[in-house]
């Protein structure tokens, strides 16, 4: 039972698909859509967390879209304010009326004959199943499982007799107020979560079992709200936004050419921080280089600022077992804790979780070439929004956006309705799809596609190369395989049909 047709689904309501909402409305304004949204909100990652403290860890120029400023003071934003931001862009710009909430998308077939997508999609509280067909598919589903997020098997979890809560899973009626915790975890939720928590807990201590790179930077960017002061907020907007992805691209670079350097300059950054005669090297400095792994961002050092203060301490070692008062550790420390967080990361998800098939046969998603990081080989009129790495997300999802209405464009110019990216380079080798040593991501390499070691089936993670090969590159780059079924009834119809 086909309901509807539209030219484009978006698969997701969350950054960045209320960016490719706009996107299309501007670039595309003919072309009919919908954003189908498995939850019953707005906002993606930015209503689904809600632990205490949540926040970006890239500065809000650069995750934030590049049509609409960020015109609040805080650089480092919490999640509330980034959530009204993503939920007014979608209500001032007519976005929300497209949106199909409680609509998750299972599967999707394309057909070739037809040039088109049905899209099976369980709908509403009961689950019902509704098909609905489209000319384009976007996958803006973001990159993890929104059910359950990464928890290892700890032995004797089932001896502890106080709670235990995932930071994804946080609900009002944690209470953690003069509690002792344990935040089990290094990266940026931890680092966030803790001295979040030393606000009404008796004590915090971050478990880590090794340490991150953590590098403070003012909560405010006084040169972004200076500009704000006298220049028109779009231009000032663009100049910060532009000032941060030149200092995100040099320490990256530098963290690459030059790793003992940046290493040298974080691990003052954090000596000066924290009280004299603190063990720096055994608690913050990684056995990885910098950038390896996601850096972690601390406004204005909360979290060494909690440390100085006797708030929150850190330790790090590995658990032997959960007891009932808390945590053994193999040194033979015991943590005590009324409560125990498990930071411990997210489960990876490719694509949404949707089955795809090509004219009946099932894609492989780990088995195929990304082409620019956005398409699939062998797979017509699909891309999807991934986001940078090594800078913020949203700076690749607009370029992709942005890309995406070029190609439908182009292909409403040059009568084409298949897009599709075919490798012609038997030469080409595969390179995992991300090279991060972190370990949410090595656990889950396998469920991505594989990456080229050659453009344009390469992911360089470069802004400033992105913008040149999205926005200005050439679409026809012998790659990318244009063409259109041919009409119902012609000659060539019926023998593409017989054949
Ligand atoms: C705690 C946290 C903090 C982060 N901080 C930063 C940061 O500071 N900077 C940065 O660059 N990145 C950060 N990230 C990464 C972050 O996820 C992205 O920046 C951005 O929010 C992703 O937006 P998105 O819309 O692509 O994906 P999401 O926010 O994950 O939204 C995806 C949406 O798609 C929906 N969906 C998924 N599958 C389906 C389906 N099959 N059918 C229908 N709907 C579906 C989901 O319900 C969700 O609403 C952070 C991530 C987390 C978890």
């Amino acid at each position: 039972m086909v309901s509807e047709h539209f030219d484009v689904v978006i698969v997701g309501g969350g950054l960045s698909g209320i960016g490719a909402g706009y996107h299309l409305q501007q670039r595309c304004p003919g072309k009919s859509y919908a954003i189908l949204e498995a939850r019953e909100a707005i906002g993606g990652t930015w209503d689904l967390f809600r632990y205490p403290g949540i926040r970006s860890d890239s500065d809000m120029y650069t995750l934030g879209y590049s049509f609409r400023p960020w015109e609040e003071a805080k650089a480092i934003a919490d999640g509330p304010s980034i959530l009204e931001y993503v939920r007014k862009t979608a209500s001032d710009n007519g976005i929300d009326r497209h949106i199909r909430f409680r609509h998750k998308v299972k599967h999707a077939s394309w057909s070739s004959e037809d040039a088109r997508w049905t899209v099976e999609v369980e709908r509403g509280p009961s689950g019902e199943t509704v098909e609905l067909t489209c000319s384009f598919l976007f996958l803006c589903s973001g990159y993890y499982n929104y059910d359950a997020g990464y928890t290892p098997e700890f032995p004797g979890r089932e001896r502890f007799a106080g709670r235990i809560v995932h930071p994804q899973k946080w609900t009002d009626d944690v209470d953690y107020a003069g509690k002792r915790v344990v935040v089990i975890g290094s990266g940026a939720t931890a680092i966030t979560l803790v001295p979040a928590m030393t606000e009404k807990a008796a004590h915090v201590t971050m478990l880590q079992r090794s340490p991150s790179y953590v590098l403070s930077l003012p909560g405010q960017d006084v040169i972004a709200n200076t500009l704000r002061a006298y220049l028109p907020s779009g231009l000032a907007y663009g100049i910060t936004r532009w000032k941060n992805v030149a200092l995100g691209t040099l320490i990256f670079q530098l963290s690459r050419r030059a790793p003992e350097l940046i290493r040298k300059l974080i691990r003052a950054g954090v000596k000066a921080q924290l009280p004299e005669g603190y063990d720096v090297d055994k608690h913050f400095k990684p056995a990885y280089k910098p950038w390896d792994q996601r850096m972690c961002l601390v406004p204005d050092g909360d979290l060494f600022r909690a440390i100085r203060h006797g708030k929150a301490s850190v330790v790090t070692d590995h658990i032997e077992t959960f007891t009932e008062k808390g945590i053994r550790l193999r040194s033979g420390e015991e943590l005590e804790a009324d409560i125990i967080v498990t930071a411990t990361g997210l489960e990876l998800k490719v694509m949404g979780g949707v089955d795809f098939a090509v004219d009946g046969a099932p894609v492989d998603v780990p088995k195929v070439f990304g082409y620019k990081g956005m398409m699939l080989e062998g797979v017509p009129n699909l891309a999807m929004a991934l986001g940078y790495t090594n800078a913020s997300w949203t700076l690749k999802c607009d370029l992709t956006c942005e890309y995406m209405c070029r190609l439908l464009n182009y292909m409403d110019a040059h009568g084409h309705d298949r897009v599709m990216p075919t490798l012609n380079d038997p030469t080409l080798e595969a390179v995992p799809f991300i090279d991060f040593s972190s370990g949410y991501i090595q656990r889950s390499i396998h469920k991505f596609p594989k990456q080229g070691s050659r453009s344009p089936w390469k992911l360089y993670q470069n802004y400033a190369l992105d913008i040149l090969t999205l926005r200005y590159g050439a679409l026809e780059d012998g790659s990318l395989q244009f063409s259109r079924a041919p009409a119902p009834g012609t000659a060539l119809a019926e023998e593409r049909a017989a054949s």
